[in-house]
């Protein structure tokens, strides 16, 4: 495994690998990784004949009373992880690298998805993630990109950029990994106390709740979300919590009518809730068809 640290060496190993006609599967991490980027990369090994893992916390994603200065760098860990699951390259550039001087001038937008869900509530994030995503694809020049189902807004974004922007890129879903309890495998569980990690498994149970009550056909969206809030914040009642949303799109994150006997058999739906826990902020998503 080798880490590769500028952009232009990353460049000239990716030209190498498609002169060869190899292909190249993309990881791209913010480190810290854990049980579901292993996931991420075993699907890119066994698509790919090469392997590229980027471990890079984006500065300009992060709004400036987020957690960019204590997001975890365990950089040791983490090449010890990619060196295990035989990754080829691992890019972990310098923030300086990616952005000289501090400033670039240049940024993407993916209009209305960048607007609602945690883009209503991190003003500027998805438009870091769109441009550092770009900057990542035009270094790493994969032919598969891998992005997980739990940031599903991030997914979907991903997906529009490169359909409108016309990368030649395919991106591959994975979905969420989980903790034996429930809990969506994150960087972020980190943060949690002991007890506030005991309490995190109702986020997934409140959104199984919500799912049961939607395919009971018996209440409203709305009422279904009331109902899902409360039974979440009862369920963590015993720990500082807030819930930020709690909301239910369809797959492509268009509105859903609000009254469930009208929404056509066969939709696939998506409810979506973040919420704090103490000062951690974690999300979490499942899909469904009703
Ligand atoms: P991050 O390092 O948090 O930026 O995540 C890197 C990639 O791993 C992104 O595509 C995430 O969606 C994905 N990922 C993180 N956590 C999970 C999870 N629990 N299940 C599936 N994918 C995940």
């Amino acid at each position: 495994m080798k880490v590769i640290k500028t952009i232009r060496e990353m460049q000239k190993i990716a030209d190498l690998c498609r002169k060869k006609n190899l292909t190249i599967g993309f990881v791209p991490t913010m480190g810290a990784l854990h049980k579901a980027h292993i996931e991420l990369i075993k699907k890119a090994k066994s698509e790919n004949d090469v392997t590229v893992v980027s471990i890079f916390v984006n500065p300009i994603q992060f709004g400036p009373k987020e957690d960019y200065k204590k997001y975890p760098r365990p950089i040791q860990q983490d090449l010890e992880i990619c060196r295990q699951q035989k990754v080829n390259f691992v890019f972990h550039p310098s923030v300086k690298e990616m952005y000289p001087n501090n400033k670039i001038l240049t940024f993407v937008e993916v209009t209305k998805l960048q607007d609602i869900l945690c883009g209503k509530y991190r003003p500027g994030h998805f438009r870091g993630v769109a441009t550092v995503v770009t900057k990542l694809f035009n270094i790493v020049k994969p032919h598969k990109a891998y992005f997980g189902e739990k940031d599903y807004q991030q997914l979907k974004i991903i997906q529009q950029m490169v359909k409108d922007l016309n990368f030649d890129i395919k991106i591959i879903p994975v979905e969420t990994i989980r903790e034996n309890n429930g809990l969506a495998c994150s960087s972020r569980n980190l943060y949690l106390s002991e007890k506030e990690y005991a309490s995190s498994p109702a986020i997934y149970k409140s959104l199984l709740y919500c799912k049961d009550l939607i395919l009971q056909k018996k209440f409203s969206i709305k009422s279904c979300i009331n109902k899902s809030k409360k039974f979440l914040d009862n369920l963590l009642s015993n720990v500082n919590h807030k819930i930020q949303y709690f909301e239910i799109y369809d797959e492509n994150l268009n509105p859903v009518e609000n009254n469930v006997k009208k929404i056509p058999a066969g939709t696939k739906l998506r409810i979506f809730v973040a919420v704090y826990i103490g000062t951690t902020r974690l999300i979490d998503n499942i899909g469904f068809s009703i």
